[in-house]
């Protein structure tokens, strides 16, 4: 039997979040890194690892969405 599931049109490799890998809930998209992610797996990775390049790159890319999602 197949599915309905109108949200996975797009092949799961390309929804998938950078960090935690699910394609679940509201992502953003980083042109930077070419990925999509959740902005609160972002915010939880610079909690936890403030000197992360890579989040601190998306931070400053994504700096605009994140200040309006909070
Ligand atoms: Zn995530």
């Amino acid at each position: 039997m197949k599915k309905i599931n109108p949200q996975s049109d797009l092949p799961s490799l390309e929804k998938g979040c950078w960090y935690c890998e699910s394609s679940t809930g509201e992502q953003v998209f980083s042109k930077e890194f070419d990925t999509y992610l959740h902005l609160k797996c972002l915010i939880n990775q610079l909690s936890e690892n403030p000197e992360d390049p890579e989040a601190r790159l998306l931070k400053e890319e994504l700096e605009a969405v994140i200040l309006e999602s909070i």
